[in-house]
């Protein structure tokens, strides 16, 4: 038997830092809020993926640590009173006869007069190197993301990638005092201009384009690495304390798939408004999709005030002509 709850003006599905910024934006139109999330901490991908790698990214930071960030935004997020649900999977989304939404969890039946999907990518998973010697090494030299910047301090590390969280990485360690390397098997990156710039032109670091693993085992003095140069295919062997693979993730937005959302693959496309095909349902952060769409935070922080805004014109039409600056709060 579920329970029920309160009707809020919002529920907000995913703690991670675009779903907090809207608790607090929400919070900012005086409206009730609720925020619900699968996982047992909030940060989303920040907490999950990498609390210790340094956001270079945000405004009003030079730089900041993720997990700081996450804090703060928490922080933030619960000033106005915004109920904070974890450990909530959303299951089901029900239009009650009464035009209200319904968003049913393990235990909970949700209600709220409009619903903001900030899901990010759904539940992530990292794309795994797939070469001999790697799986068998997980966890034990081999990882995905790192847990404690800490403990790799003096030790050589391998980072494999050519994307933002590759480059950031190669900068925490290195900074940290880690011996770092990179490699990327081709000679474009993804990851930002000024990250690049720094990685091939400031860092130092020794960096190999077009260059795989081929294998690894682990031996006397740490793992052995058989690296590749795919153009000549020639071999070279790179002994590290630990590698770090930083090639990506996959996302799977899950039941939410199943409640007649119109989908663009595992995302939500949206108007300008944020709204999505369904009356009083919008989307925000990484899992909402538009032409040009940026995956940053700052871009998803933007869209919730955006939803938000919407979503309380939704409720009371005549609330647009409202001040929504925040200096009148305080
Ligand atoms: C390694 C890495 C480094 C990055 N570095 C940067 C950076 O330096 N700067 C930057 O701006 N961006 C960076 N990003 C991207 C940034 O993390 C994302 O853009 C941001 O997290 C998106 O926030 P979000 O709140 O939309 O989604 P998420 O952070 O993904 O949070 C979504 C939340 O929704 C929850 N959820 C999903 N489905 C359900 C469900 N059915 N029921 C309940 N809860 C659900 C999840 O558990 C999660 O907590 C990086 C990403 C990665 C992977």
């Amino acid at each position: 038997m579920l329970e029920t709850s309160e009707v809020a003006d919002v529920t907000i599905v995913g703690a991670g830092p675009v779903g907090l910024f809207g608790a607090f934006y929400a919070g900012m139109r005086q409206m009730t809020v609720r925020v619900i999330d699968s996982l047992p901490q909030p940060g989303g991908q920040l907490m999950a993926l990498y609390p210790e790698k340094y956001i270079y990214d945000m405004p009003g930071f030079k730089r900041v640590l993720a997990k700081e960030l996450a804090g703060n935004l928490l922080e933030q997020a619960t000033q106005f009173g915004a109920e904070l649900h974890m450990n909530h999977k959303a299951l089901e989304l029900n239009r009650l006869p009464d035009g209200e939404l319904e968003l049913v969890t393990q235990s909970w039946a949700f209600r709220s007069k409009t619903l903001i999907l900030a899901a990010g990518a759904g539940a992530f998973s990292p794309i795994r190197l797939s070469v001999p010697g790697i799986a068998e090494l997980e966890g034990n030299g081999v990882s995905y993301h790192v847990q404690d910047v800490n403990r790799l301090i003096g030790k050589r590390v391998l980072v494999i990638g050519g994307g933002d969280s590759a480059v950031d990485w190669c900068r925490t360690l290195a900074e940290a005092g880690a011996v770092v390397t990179l490699i990327h098997r081709r000679d474009v990156f993804k990851a930002h201009e000024e990250s690049v710039d720094w990685l091939l032109n400031r860092s130092g670091l020794p960096v190999q384009l077009w260059t795989e693993v081929a294998n690894a085992t682990k031996g006397d003095s740490g793992i052995e690495i058989t690296l590749l140069e795919n153009r000549t295919r020639t071999l070279q062997t790179l002994v590290v304390d630990e590698i770090v693979c930083a090639l990506g993730f996959k996302a799977d937005i899950g039941p939410i798939k199943s409640w007649g959302i119109e989908l663009d693959g595992s995302r939500l496309p949206v108007d300008r408004y944020m709204r999505t095909n369904l009356e009083g349902v919008y989307a925000a952060g990484d899992i909402a999709s538009y032409e040009g769409k940026l995956d940053l935070i700052a871009t998803g922080v933007g869209e919730i005030c955006t939803a938000v805004y919407h979503a309380r014109t939704h409720i009371d039409p005549t609330s647009r002509f409202k001040q929504v600056h925040s200096s009148n709060m305080f």
